[in-house]
């Protein structure tokens, strides 16, 4: 039997949780021949891209830098750093990416006390500061800023100054909100944060942008034992990305390409602009929703805008509709997670898929979708709603 054709792949309308959309020009970027990890002129494109990073989480850390792998390496490379065998650290718990980073804490060794929240809410403050009196002298107060397998926004700042009563170190997953929602790293009083490229910035997956404040790095000079992972060490890393630039692993360069042109893009968009944008288009998409009688899984108030999640109305059969919008409309949106699979649709509205047009577009494909899986909707409704609140935020 012939072998089906596999690539190229169809075109699709990204509206999940990552990746999200990518702008011809970091395409474009991306096809640029290659020059070598240790060539000046990459020596110059390193040195851009962290002067962006530094600029986009708003910090002035020396240590910002791009980390190859994904997300999670991300993650991996902020514990690992941090944490050694016997370490106390409080971890936040309120969705998937919470207890993975709970996970990844135990393997370094550490001693984990998990704050929970129920799916859907934010983790209170109040909850944060009995764990950490109940530790003896805890290392690290980690959470989630974006929790996107749930579209809840943690406010940081309660958490930043218990993190700082405590002599705490204070580590914050910012992957699904750089980019799309404030971050202010220094302003804040975040030590550690790490982000990815397929979210918000818009790039392919492959790089996880990385910042360490002064007060972290000198945590990791004090390590009793060396840390385990070879790769992700960043006292290591930092003779690369620095002065020095004594190799390490060879730099994804495609990737730090693609990088540097994102950065670029949103340089020159704005960060209030770009915030703004992602706003009123979750708001709009938000008021489609509701006029559909859709609700969100997420609490209200604490809503992220980069990600709604939305709950899967009884008896509509989740996976059907997913499938319909990808087979007939070419749309991907995501499905739930942990306790909330089967229950829950997520719909990405991040970086380059934050459009006016692509919130019309989900709106008219579910509006038309809906009815026949059972669940009678007015046609139109939802799409007019959603076009009222891009109209008032036109004046
Ligand atoms: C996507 C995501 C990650 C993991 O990133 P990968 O790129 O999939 O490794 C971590 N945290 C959050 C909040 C995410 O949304």
């Amino acid at each position: 039997m012939a072998q089906k054709q596999c690539f190229p792949p169809p075109q699709r309308l990204l509206l999940g949780p990552g990746p999200s959309m990518v702008h011809p020009r970091v395409l474009q970027a991306m096809s640029t021949p290659l020059v070598g990890h240790l060539d000046p002129a990459f020596v110059t494109i390193m040195e851009e891209n962290k002067r962006l990073l530094r600029w986009l989480f708003g910090t002035e850390n020396e240590l910002t830098i791009p980390i190859s792998g994904t997300g999670s390496a991300g993650m991996e490379t902020c514990f690992v750093n941090l944490l050694e065998p016997g370490d106390e650290a409080v971890v936040c718990v309120n969705g998937v990416f919470g207890q993975r980073m709970a996970e990844v804490a135990r393997r370094c060794g550490a001693q984990v006390k998990e704050v929970h929240a129920p799916w859907g809410r934010i983790v209170d403050a109040s909850d944060v500061r009995a764990a950490l009196r109940n530790c003896r002298r805890p290392k690290v107060l980690a959470v989630v800023h974006a929790e996107t397998s749930t579209g809840v926004l943690q406010p940081l700042e309660d958490l930043a100054a218990l993190a700082r009563e405590h002599e705490a170190l204070f580590l914050v997953d910012t992957v699904t909100s750089l980019g799309g929602h404030p971050v202010r790293v220094d302003h804040w009083g975040i030590d550690v944060c790490y982000s990815a490229t397929q979210k918000c910035l818009s790039a392919p997956p492959g790089l996880a942008p990385v910042t360490f404040s002064p007060a972290a790095l000198a945590a990791t000079r004090q390590r009793r034992h060396a840390v385990q992972s070879w790769y992700l060490d960043v006292s290591l890393l930092s003779q690369y990305w620095g002065a020095d630039r004594v190799y390490h692993h060879t730099a994804p360069i495609t990737m730090n390409y693609a990088l540097l042109e994102a950065l670029r893009i949103i340089e020159a968009e704005g960060l209030e602009t770009r915030w703004q944008r992602h706003e009123r288009n979750h708001k709009a998409l938000a008021a489609g929703l509701a006029a559909l009688g859709l609700r969100f899984a997420a609490e209200e108030g604490h809503r992220l805008w980069t990600l709604n999640s939305i709950s899967v109305p009884e008896s509509v059969d989740d996976a059907g509709v997913r499938g319909a919008l990808l087979r007939e409309f070419s749309i991907e949106i995501g499905a739930g997670l942990g306790p909330f699979k089967g229950r829950t649709w997520r719909i990405g509205l991040m970086g380059e898929s934050s459009t006016a047009a692509n919130v019309l577009t989900v709106l008219s494909a579910l509006e038309s979708l809906l009815p026949r899986f059972g669940f009678p909707v007015e046609a139109g409704a939802g799409v007019a709603a959603a076009q009222r609140v891009l109209a008032s935020a036109e004046d």
